[in-house]
């Protein structure tokens, strides 16, 4: 048997039945991650760490005790996440060398219930770019077909999950970070609602719309994933108190009586046409399946993008203020005075992609500008959040697709910024309301590459995504 092949819902079993040790598996990803390593997904791989870990978990199951539901699974990090005595560099060449005092929350979480994290996973600087092509560390490559992108900017995170170099990866989404490279690289992504996972130990990019999610091969691993990861946290105000719900014991109910919204704003002519036809085909199995399927409206949807880059450009500008060189980041070599240190650190520290931002955004937060600018995109916000919370009073889910293309080529859109912005265009406005939403492989175009559907729901409701989502991935992989 070949257990990269497997997903973590069945490694777990396999290793609590002590039919594979944790320390083999991880053997087997630091070979498959050695043998891959031209896809550059990883930044820092930890094979020391992670195989005493590993010994330290076998060791607790021989003695018959309780590993936690992730019990000796392989799983790796996006490198914008802090765990203690490692590096935390968020691909960028200013943080090239901090190392992180503390775990995350996530990381915790991920430890408590069992987890060996092996690597941290490349991605765009500062989680700022939709195709992994900003990373200091160099781009990622789409495992399907090299010379495409892996899209971003957890895009290192989830071409190892594509790759099989470990069973499972931690992204964080901000405007379709973990959707968009889900879609890229035929894999399942979830960005949670606003609010469910604590971001206490995650390199803030835009603190209003942030979240961490898993990257799995099956909607079920992104459940059992997420409730590891979700509850409250006395070190993240925003984390919600709300109680985690069981996001397993609805999973296989099925979809009958439910109803699916189709937002026409989603299905314009800027899609692909094989990206169409396979949306089409998705929503016929849904039919099949015993779903209504029902129209809704999203009128002010194509204003999000807008709104996404001035709020998240205003907010960037404002947490990326704290990368100095004297309490963080690599510190110029030769200046005059306090500004002058300042000013060539970040000069030289930074990317373009990120430069680009803060220039924004502190344009869009200067006075003469901020009530044209902020102000109003705050206010459009709102109507964008009004209109889904009022579409989700006709249907349980929302289905769209994640992108309008398939995975696009290395270097097409590196050099025209709005472009490359575009490509977020069906992902923003999930972020803008703050919902929660799911990306999960519905076809391949005609040389093979992954198309991926999204399927949104309600504040708080991701046990409906994970039971709609879950419907479709079974259905299809039985008709294979
Ligand atoms: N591609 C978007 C951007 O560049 C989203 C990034 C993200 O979600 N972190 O801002």
């Amino acid at each position: 048997m070949n257990y990269l092949d497997l997903d973590i819902t069945q490694v777990r079993q396999l290793i609590k039945d002590k039919k594979v040790s944790s320390v083999q598996l991880v053997k087997e990803c630091l070979n498959r991650i050695e043998q891959t390593k031209d896809l550059n997904a990883l930044n820092e791989v930890y094979a020391d760490i992670a195989l005493k870990r590993a010994k330290e978990i076998d060791n607790k199951i021989a003695l018959g005790e309780d590993v936690g539901v992730l019990g000796g699974v392989p799983i790796v990090i996006k490198d914008n996440i802090n765990m203690v005595d490692t590096k935390t560099t968020c691909s960028s060449k200013f943080l090239q060398n901090y190392v992180s005092p503390y775990n995350a929350t996530v990381v915790q979480k991920l430890l408590d219930a069992g987890a060996v994290i092996i690597a941290k996973a490349n991605m765009d600087e500062f989680a700022m770019g939709s195709s992994n092509e900003n990373s200091a560390f160099g781009p990622v490559k789409n495992p399907i077909d090299n010379t495409c992108v892996p899209g971003g900017s957890s895009g290192g995170s989830a071409c190892t999950v594509a790759a099989k170099q470990c069973f499972g990866a931690l992204g964080t989404d901000t405007g379709g970070s973990i959707r968009e490279p889900a879609s890229f690289c035929g894999v399942v992504g979830l960005k949670p609602t606003y609010g469910r996972v604590s971001r206490f130990g995650v390199v803030a990019f835009a603190s209003s719309l942030d979240q961490v999610g898993p990257l799995t091969r099956t909607v079920e691993d992104s459940a059992l994933m997420l409730s590891v990861l979700s509850g409250q946290d006395k070190h993240d105000m925003t984390a919600s108190t709300k109680p985690v719900d069981d996001y397993l014991k609805d999973i296989d109910k099925g979809v009958k009586g439910l109803k699916i919204g189709i937002p026409k704003q989603f299905f314009n002519n800027k899609l692909d046409p094989q990206v169409m036809q396979s949306l089409t085909n998705a929503i016929q199995t849904y039919k099949q399946l015993g779903a209504e399927i029902v129209d809704v409206d999203l009128k002010s949807v194509d204003t999000a993008l807008s709104v996404y880059y001035i709020i998240s450009s205003a907010e960037a500008a404002s947490n990326l203020a704290r990368f100095d060189g004297v309490k963080y980041g690599v510190r110029a070599k030769n200046y005059e005075d306090l500004v002058d240190l300042y000013y060539k650190s970040r000069t030289q520290g930074f990317g373009k992609e990120v430069k680009r931002r803060i220039m924004l955004g502190n344009y869009v937060l200067s006075s003469g500008y901020f009530d044209a600018y902020y102000n109003k995109a705050k206010k459009v916000q709102q109507l964008i959040k009004s209109e889904f919370i009022n579409a989700f009073k006709q249907c349980d889910v929302i289905l769209a697709p994640t992108t309008a293309t398939v995975a696009f080529k290395l270097g097409e859109k590196s050099h025209d910024p709005v472009s490359m912005y575009l490509t977020d265009i069906f992902t923003v406005p999930v972020n803008i309301a703050g919902i929660p939403s799911i990306s999960i492989p519905c076809g391949k175009n005609d040389k093979g590459m992954p198309i991926g559907m999204q399927l949104m729901a309600k504040h708080f409701n991701e046990a409906t995504i994970f039971r709609v989502a879950n419907a479709f991935e079974k259905t299809t992989k039985e008709g294979k």
